[in-house]
C-alpha cells in the first residue's frame, strides 16, 4: 500500500463517480443488456501484467456501466429505494480505509462501541423503548441485512425453546407470519430447520388492508396448541414489500406475549419514516416486540449494507451463536466486561458499518433526515393524486409513506386481461430506460409500484414518469380497440 498511490488514484476514482452522479438522468435506468453480454466483452482470464487505472476505468464506462441498473437514478422507482448519499460514501470509504475486522471488541474498540452509541441514537430517534438501548440487557447491532437479522432472531428464539422444551422438540415448533411477509423468513426458517409444514403463512386480503389480522393468529396458535405443536415465533412488518401495509403491532403482541411467542417486528423500508413524529405511531406497539429491524440502508442515505436490529434480550442471541475457540481468546472477553459483535451474527468477520450511519447521522442531523423523508412522501402524494386524475387507472392499495400501488383498467371485467395489459404497459415503461418501476400481486390482481426514495429524485421526475406512463397506457389501450 502506497499512501501516494492512493491519494493519486482515490482522487481520479472520486471524480469518476462525481462524473457518473452527474451523468446519471443520461443512463438508461433498467439496464438494457442481454443475459451474458460480459463475457463477449471481457478477456477469458486475468491479466498478467498490470494495467493502468486509465484503462480500468474507460472499461467501467463502457463495459460495466451498460450492464448497471441505475439504483441512485432519480428516475428509479422500483422494489424500494437503497440510498446513497455522500456521508455515507464518506463513512464507506473511510471503513475501506481502515480496514479493520471488528468481530470482538479486542479486534478494535472502537468499532464496537461506535456500533452500540449509533445505535442508541438511532433507537431513541425512533423512540423504541429502553429495553432495546445497550445500557440496559438489550442493544442493537448492525447486520448486513433484514433477512441475516430475522435470522438471527429466529435461531435465538428457537435455541431458547428447544433448551425448555428438549432438541427433539424441534419438529413441533411453529412460525407465524402473514402472506406480506418478506420471503426473509421463509428462508431464514428453512436455515433454521423448521419443518416446512410448520411455517404459518396467514392469509390477508383487502378488508384489512393487507394487514394481519389478530383473530387470524390467535385461531391458528390455538389450533396448533390443541395439536400438540409448539408455537414460537411471531414475524409482524411495518411497510409491507408488496403494499406497505401495517400489521396491527399492539394487538399482535399481547397474543405473541401470552402464548410466549418470540415476536419480531420487520420495518426494513418503513422504520425510516418512524423518526418523523407524525409516523412514529407505526411502530405503537413495539413495546411488546422481542426484536425490532430497520433497514439504514434503504431509504437513511446509508449506502449498502446497513440493517439494524435491536433485541431487548441480548443473551438470547449470544446464547445461540456464541463460540469460543482458543484462538479468540482475550482477557476483556473473559472479563465480561464488553460486548462481541461476532456473538449476534452469523459470520465471524465484520466491518466498521456504524462509521456510515455515524456520518450520516452527524452529518444530516436528524432535522435534515425527517425533512428528506417528508419530501419522497409529498412526492408520493403528488403522484397519486396524478394517478386519481386520471380515470383510466386506479390506485390499488392505499398508500401510507413513498410507496403508490396503481393500476391501469381494462374496458372489460376481465381479470387475466387487466394482469396482461398491466404486465404490458410495465414492460412498455421499463424498457425506454426513462423509469424502472416494478409490479406485485394482491388478491389474484396484477399491480404496478412507484416507490419514490431515491436521493436525487425531484417532483420534475415524478411528473415526467407519470407522462411517460400515460402515453404508453394510451398507445396500448388504442391497440386494444383497433
Ligand atoms: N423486509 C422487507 C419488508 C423488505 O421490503 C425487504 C426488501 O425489500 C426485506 C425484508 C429484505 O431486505 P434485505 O435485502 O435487507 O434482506
Amino acid at each position: 500500500m502506497d499512501a501516494e498511490q492512493l491519494r493519486e488514484y482515490g482522487h481520479k476514482m472520486v471524480d469518476f463517480i462525481a462524473d457518473y452522479y452527474k451523468n446519471i438522468e443520461n443512463f438508461p435506468v433498467l439496464s438494457q443488456v442481454q443475459p451474458g453480454y460480459l463475457r463477449e466483452l471481457l478477456p477469458d482470464s486475468a491479466p498478467v501484467h498490470p494495467e493502468s487505472l486509465q484503462d480500468v476505468l474507460d472499461d467501467v464506462q463502457s463495459k460495466i456501466l451498460p450492464g448497471v441498473t441505475h439504483w441512485q437514478s432519480p428516475d428509479y422507482f422500483a422494489y424500494f429505494p437503497s440510498n446513497s448519499s455522500v456521508a455515507g460514501f464518506l463513512g464507506e470509504m473511510l471503513s475501506a480505509g481502515i480496514n479493520m475486522v471488528g468481530f470482538s471488541w479486542i479486534t478494535s474498540p472502537a468499532a464496537t462501541e461506535l456500533e452500540m452509541i449509533v445505535l442508541d441514537w438511532l433507537a431513541k430517534a425512533l423512540k423504541l423503548p429502553d429495553e432495546f438501548l445497550s445500557t440496559g440487557q438489550g442493544g442493537g447491532v448492525i447486520q448486513g441485512t433484514a433477512s441475516e437479522a430475522v435470522l438471527v432472531v429466529l435461531l435465538a428464539a428457537r435455541d431458547q425453546v428447544l433448551i425448555r422444551a428438549g432438541k427433539d422438540a424441534i419438529g413441533k415448533l411453529v412460525v407465524y407470519s402473514s402472506d406480506q411477509n418478506h420471503s426473509s423468513l421463509q428462508k431464514a426458517c428453512k436455515i433454521a430447520g423448521i419443518h416446512p409444514e410448520n411455517f404459518r403463512v396467514l392469509k390477508t386480503d383487502s378488508s384489512t388492508d393487507y394487514a394481519l389480522s389478530p383473530e387470524s393468529l390467535s385461531g391458528a396458535i390455538s389450533q396448533d396448541i390443541s395439536s400438540g405443536l409448539i408455537p414460537f415465533f411471531l414475524g409482524a412488518t411495518v411497510g409491507t414489500t408488496s403494499s406497505t401495509a401495517v400489521d396491527p403491532l399492539p394487538e399482535l403482541g399481547k397474543i405473541s406475549n401470552s402464548n410466549g411467542l418470540w415476536f419480531h417486528i420487520d420495518a426494513a423500508y418503513a422504520g425510516s419514516a418512524c423518526v418523523c413524529p407524525e409516523y412514529r405511531h407505526c411502530i405503537n406497539g413495539v413495546e411488546g416486540a422481542n426484536s425490532f429491524n430497520m433497514n439504514a440502508h434503504k431509504w437513511f442515505l446509508t449506502n449498502f449494507d446497513c440493517s439494524a436490529l435491536w433485541v431487548k434480550d441480548r443473551s438470547a442471541l449470544i446464547q445461540s451463536l456464541s463460540t469460543n475457540p482458543e484462538f479468540l481468546k482475550n482477557k476483556a472477553s473473559q472479563d465480561n466486561k464488553v460486548v462481541d459483535y461476532k456473538d449476534w451474527q452469523i459470520p465471524l468477520g465484520r466491518r466498521f458499518r456504524s462509521l456510515k450511519l455515524w456520518m450520516v447521522l452527524r452529518l444530516y442531523g436528524l432535522e435534515n433526515l425527517q425533512a428528506y423523508i417528508r419530501n419522497h412522501i409529498e412526492l408520493a402524494r403528488k403522484f397519486e393524486e396524478l394517478v386519481n386524475l386520471d380515470p383510466r387507472f386506479e390506485v390499488a392499495a392505499p398508500r401510507r409513506f413513498s410507496l403508490v400501488c396503481f393500476r391501469l383498467l381494462s374496458a372489460e371485467n376481465n381479470v387475466e386481461r387487466a394482469n396482461q395489459l398491466n404486465r404490458e404497459l410495465l414492460e412498455a415503461v421499463n424498457s425506454t430506460g426513462e423509469l424502472f418501476i416494478s409490479h406485485t400481486v394482491l388478491s389474484e390482481t396484477y399491480i404496478l409500484r412507484f416507490a419514490v426514495g431515491a436521493p436525487l429524485t425531484e417532483e420534475r421526475h415524478v411528473v415526467e414518469a407519470w407522462k411517460t406512463l400515460q402515453e404508453k397506457a394510451s398507445f396500448l389501450l388504442s391497440k386494444l380497440i383497433e
